[in-house]
């Protein structure tokens, strides 16, 4: 009996979740991810531990990925896409993948190239250890560059890389597939009164993650030193009707107190001030008990009209009064962003190729057998935020529910082929599965 072959879209957390599950089954497995990295949107955040763990669960991201290194019967597709889905028969997917630079040579190159700040988004790093391979080339970016480069490492890349190498075509036949494409984060330039990014010291709670990764510590942008007095803001596009998002992301108000307690455990000294709606410390097991953050951080119930230019690159923040009749304004050192969750840009294009519905925020219909809004089971599943906001461990959770169902799906196709049930067998472990390997061809 040949074996199945199964596709996973989207290569972020839950869609790495998905191939690392499956990865212990007697299946091939490919994992198909449009950027150069895979980690999706998570693998950008930092430890929030304050002396304990206080389950931020980006830990769980670096772990899954380092896991799915070492699985030998997934097959990752970097910086690939999608381009024709074919639904007679077995599905076949028509892959168009952008070259990689990623020979031992090529990376010394890129990474001789890399530069912080200022190459353009050119040549790229990964967020982590484990991103295999480690640099990449964005090659779209270079031709848009017709003035050629500024820095000299960037021009070397010229005559040191092949940059009229072309992208490559690939079919695959598979009998199932996972949907994993994740969520969009708000751009908060939307909100044009928060003056995001005109303003150097109005940042995102993604930037701050980014920052951190970068120089070790939640810095102010204009100058890269601590900030002293900081306010976040919360529910930024999110639970708008301004904006068409009417929905709580859920995961903002978490990592925003997460986030904030990291900052003043290393730095006592800091301020720290939330303006707000409601504060969804949600999640099954809260970890940070409002009698704690009360008395942290101190707590604005109201949402702020605008941000304005303060001075020494300070900002000020403007808000009405609470009892509504005049507009205060107070200086902070840094604002932070709390954005939120809406959905794939993609989710029209991927519901029309995929034949499945939206709901009316446009986010992917829930496939699961848990969420049982299909009829129809056609081996097509759907995992993670790509559904709806979740946090990192809701995202895992759920890409386990469409492994099952993904499994019990193969398994009754197997009965109507065959007129048996196989029970596909669960390989303790990647090394087990590699000695069988071993033992098969030896
Ligand atoms: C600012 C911010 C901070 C957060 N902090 C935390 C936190 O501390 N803890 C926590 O638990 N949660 C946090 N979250 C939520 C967390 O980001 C999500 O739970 C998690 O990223 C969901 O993973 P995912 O795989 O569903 O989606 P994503 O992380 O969005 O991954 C989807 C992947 O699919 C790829 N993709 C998309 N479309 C295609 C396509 N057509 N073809 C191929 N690939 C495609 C994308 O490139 C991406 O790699 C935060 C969210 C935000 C916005
Ligand atoms: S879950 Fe978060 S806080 Fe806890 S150890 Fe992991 S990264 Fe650190
Ligand atoms: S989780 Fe908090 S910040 Fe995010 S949308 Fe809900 S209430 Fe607003």
């Amino acid at each position: 009996m040949p074996n199945k072959t199964v596709a996973i879209i989207g290569g972020g957390i839950a869609g790495i979740s998905a191939a690392l599950e499956l990865s212990h089954y007697d299946l091939d497995i490919h994992l198909i991810e449009k950027d150069y990295f895979l980690g999706g949107q998570a693998i950008n955040y930092n430890c929030k531990a304050n002396g304990q763990c206080l389950q931020c669960y980006a830990c769980l991201v670096e772990q899954k990925l380092k896991e799915l290194n070492q699985a030998n019967n997934v097959h990752i597709h970097l910086a690939s896409r999608i381009s024709k889905f074919n639904k007679d028969a077995n599905y076949e997917l028509e892959l168009v993948k952008d070259p990689l630079f990623d020979s031992e040579k090529e990376q010394e190159i890129l990474k001789a190239a890399y530069k912080d700040d200022n190459n353009d988004g050119i040549v790229l790093r990964g967020a982590s250890k484990n991103n295999i391979p480690f640099f990449a080339l964005n090659l779209d970016k270079i031709k848009e560059q017709d003035q050629g480069f500024s820095s000299p490492a960037l021009s070397k890349l010229y005559e040191q890389l092949d940059l009229n190498r072309s992208k490559t075509k690939q079919s695959l036949e598979v009998q199932g597939i996972i949907l994993a494409t994740g969520f969009q984060p708000f751009d908060p330039r939307r909100i044009q009164t928060y003056h995001y990014p005109v303003l150097d010291n109005v940042v995102s709670a993604f930037d701050m993650e980014k920052m951190r990764k970068a120089k070790g510590d939640y810095l102010r942008p204009s100058d890269n030193n601590l900030p002293q007095k900081i306010s976040f803001i919360q529910c930024v596009g999110s639970r708008s009707e301004t904006q068409g998002n009417l929905w709580c992301s859920r995961v903002c108000c978490p990592y925003a107190l997460k986030m904030a307690e990291a900052i003043k455990t290393e730095n006592p000294d800091i301020d720290i001030t939330f303006f707000y709606m409601d504060v969804q410390n949600a999640g099954r097991n809260p970890t940070i008990s409002p009698e704690s953050y009360t008395s942290r951080f101190r707590f604005m119930r109201m949402m702020p009209v605008d941000i304005l230019p303060g001075s020494d690159s300070s900002v000020i923040i403007r808000y009405m009064s609470s009892d509504q009749d005049k507009i205060e304004s107070e200086d902070f050192d840094l604002a932070i962003l709390s954005i939120g969750i809406e959905p794939n840009p993609e989710n029209e294009q991927i519901s029309d190729m995929f034949n499945l519905d939206l709901d009316k925020y446009g986010f992917l219909e829930d496939r699961s057998s848990v969420a049982n809004t299909y009829a129809d089971n056609n081996g097509i599943f759907s995992a993670g935020t790509a559904t709806g906001p979740k946090n990192i461990a809701e995202s895992i959770e759920h890409a386990g529910q469409a492994v099952k169902d993904l499994l019990t799906f193969l398994s009754d196709q197997e009965n109507k082929e065959y007129g048996y049930q196989r029970q596909f067998i669960f390989n303790q472990n990647t090394s087990d599965r590699r000695g069988l390997d071993r033992n098969l061809h030896s």
